[in-house]
């Protein structure tokens, strides 16, 4: 038996390591349990040939992430910016064109598209501004806003056919799901969450602004090694069990006692624990209406990043998959030349289905076409499906399906007894990304110690 802990953590994803920091910084004791060998769950550096790693994972930071600047100082880590020089190239149903790539920058369309573009945006940023963050399921239309998908709003709301295809490409993009699958009233409160459409798909002034030297697992890294024994790796817990005088975790090998249980677990696999006594019914309800994303990230590694001598950002959007859109994610030095790419939504799960070879094959396809015959022989390739990850099963986050937030949305952050709950979910701003998971966790840690310091 394990000395009895304060806090149970679950998770060692950035959420529940900064929760744990948080609270030994308070001089509460705590453990943090995590499934897999290593910690950062949705941040994972790959290694690559000479001594260089790219990220299969999360990896960008930008404007309005105050947090997670602030804890890159902290760590001693260093920021530099993702490649932007040169144009992005667009291809549009079969049109390839070049695009500026400042912010805000919209495809060379037909004038009747880009107004219906742009007034669409207009509306939908209107609408966005009157969701209340901390309880989307009082926006005063929140109703009419959740019975609805993103797609159905679209259909009603653009004229063009381009215009459509920008929308759902923007949905492929930020939630890896496609707009048939989500709520309208999620989509508003997510994009809220984030500040508007442009910061989430702009790279300069936008989400995709920063990177980390290194790779965001390092992050991870140095935050687990300041939390020394209180990290305890390869214990995937199965059952929480809550008595009057605390909690006990059991995993396969082991059970840990604690007084609360902090969950970190994106809340499909939150969902998966056995709970004893079992989880009030709207809880689990919740947690059985809310899919991960679907995606698959790569990485094809050259010598150099060829793309660039031809005046390009290695940013390429495309309307047909299976790869819509790619960027160049090489290190600081700019050697080895790194392409990166997503397969989201319908994409990825259509190429989840193929042979490992198979899919590689298409993917290198695809790059020819984007990039050229020089792209047909990277030095080496490496992916990550996240939708067969047992410890992720899928990303970038989870979505609200129609209906959710209205019936549901309470039970998203309300403590079961002892369990609290936090993550990349439960945030109010910046939802789905590493900013929220962060300030998600600080102010849930921050909550467990008044509640402690109350009851003492
Ligand atoms: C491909 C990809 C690209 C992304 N791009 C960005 C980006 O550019 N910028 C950005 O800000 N965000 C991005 N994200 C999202 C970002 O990575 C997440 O929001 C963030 O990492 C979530 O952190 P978390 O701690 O809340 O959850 P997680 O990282 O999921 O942490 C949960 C932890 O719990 C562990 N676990 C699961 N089950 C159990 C169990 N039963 N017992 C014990 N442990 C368990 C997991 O292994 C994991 O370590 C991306 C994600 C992906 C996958």
């Amino acid at each position: 038996m394990t000395d009895k802990q304060q806090v149970i953590i679950i998770g060692a994803g950035i959420a529940g390591l900064a929760a744990a920091r948080v609270l030994q910084r308070a001089g509460i004791s705590c453990t943090v349990l995590e499934a897999r060998d290593r910690g950062g769950g949705r941040l994972v550096n790959e290694p690559i040939a000479g001594d260089q790693i790219v990220e299969l994972g999360g990896q960008w930071i930008g404007p309005g992430q105050d947090e997670m600047y602030k804890l890159v100082d902290e760590l001693g880590l260093q920021t530099f910016p993702t490649y932007n020089e040169g144009h992005h190239l667009l291809e549009f149903r079969g049109k390839r064109s070049r695009l500026a790539p400042h912010k805000g920058a919209i495809p060379r369309l037909s004038p009747f598209a880009l107004l219906d573009i742009l007034q669409a945006r207009n509306r939908f940023e209107k609408m966005a501004a009157r969701v209340p963050l901390h309880a989307p399921w009082e926006a005063h239309k929140a109703r009419q806003w959740d019975g609805q998908t993103w797609e159905s709003w679209i259909q009603r709301n653009l004229r063009t056919p381009a215009g459509k295809i920008y929308f759902r490409l923007v949905c492929e993009a930020v939630f890896s799901a496609e707009t048939t699958d989500m709520s309208l009233l999620h989509a508003l409160f997510y994009v809220r969450s984030g500040a508007d459409l442009d910061t989430l798909i702009s790279v300069d002034q936008g989400a995709q602004q920063d990177r980390i030297v290194g790779g965001t697992q390092l992050i991870c890294q140095r935050m687990a090694e300041s939390l020394g024994a209180a990290l305890v790796l390869e214990q995937a817990v199965s059952r929480i069990v809550q008595h009057a005088q605390g909690v006990e975790v059991h995993t396969p090998t082991q059970t840990f006692h604690g007084t609360y249980v902090l969950c970190t677990l994106p809340p499909t696999l939150a969902g998966r624990l056995v709970y004893d006594p079992p989880l009030p019914g709207y809880r689990d309800q919740l947690t059985q209406r809310l899919p991960a994303g679907s995606v698959i990230k790569f990485a094809a590694v050259y010598e150099r990043p060829f793309w660039r001598e031809q005046g390009h950002t290695g940013q390429y959007v495309c309307t047909e998959g299976p790869v819509k859109i790619t960027f160049d994610n090489s290190p600081p030095s700019g050697t080895p030349g790194v392409m990166m790419g997503f397969m989201e939504a319908n994409d990825g799960r259509q190429m989840s289905l193929l042979p490992p070879e198979e899919r590689q094959a298409r993917v290198i396809q695809r790059l020819t076409h984007f990039w050229g015959p020089q792209a047909a022989n990277p030095l080496q390739y490496v992916e990550k499906d996240w939708m067969a990850d047992p410890w992720a099963r899928g990303c970038y986050g989870a979505h609200f399906t129609p209906g959710v937030w209205t019936a549901y949305g309470p039970a998203l952050r309300e403590p079961v007894g002892r369990i609290h709950w936090a993550g990349a979910e439960t945030a109010t701003v910046w939802n789905g990304y590493m900013e929220g998971a962060l300030r998600a966790a600080t102010q849930t840690a921050e909550l467990l110690i008044e509640k402690m310091k109350n009851s003492s």
